[in-house]
């Protein structure tokens, strides 16, 4: 089987916009930490997965078509920097009050993602900077590293206070 590490988009690979959404390549921003962080998740051998949620779609703000555009220029920005770039990208467009299964918290494209990469939930880790990623991580029985200041308290949670704590300290977080 295999194993993964689990990114959340917003606030994690790329500078989250405050109550908007990235809707064009322009504002798009790399984390600089996450080039770094890229390169040992690959270099000890897991795959490396974005789990998104993107209701500016559902609103009507976006079109799927601006979604992959970002995406694609994502994976250049880590292709030209890291030498590396994800496995795959999965994302929700679809509201808050949706209900679907697959927007975080609930685990839906997590597990779709378990199964489609044969990964082993035990083996693997979600990176996030909301309590939704970590409560759709548990959801999905894998354990998170939730960045940024916070109460929750969990036994598979582990809470460090930004990127460049997890890149100094990774390969306790990541082995
Ligand atoms: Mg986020």
């Amino acid at each position: 089987m295999n194993k993964a590490v689990f990114f959340d988009r917003d606030g994690i690979i790329n500078k989250r916009l405050i109550d908007e959404y990235v809707t064009k390549i322009e504002e798009f921003e790399l984390h600089e930490e996450i080039i770094e962080i890229l390169k040992y998740v690959k270099m000890k051998g897991y795959l490396a997965i974005v789990i998104t949620n993107q209701q500016g779609i559902g609103k009507g703000l976006m079109t799927e078509d601006d979604l992959v555009i970002v995406h694609d220029y994502m994976q250049y920005l880590l292709q030209e920097q890291a030498g590396e770039s994800f496995d795959a990208i999965f994302y929700c467009p679809e509201l808050d009050n949706s209900g679907s299964p697959r927007r975080k918290p609930n685990p839906g494209m997590i597990l779709e993602a378990l199964d489609l990469f044969d990964i082993a939930p035990a083996q693997s880790i979600m990176i996030g900077d909301s309590i939704s990623d970590a409560q759709a991580a548990i959801n999905a029985g894998i354990k998170c590293i939730l960045i940024g200041d916070f109460e929750f308290q969990h036994a598979d949670v582990t809470i460090l206070p930004d990127l460049k704590n997890l890149l100094v300290n990774i390969n306790h977080s990541i082995t």
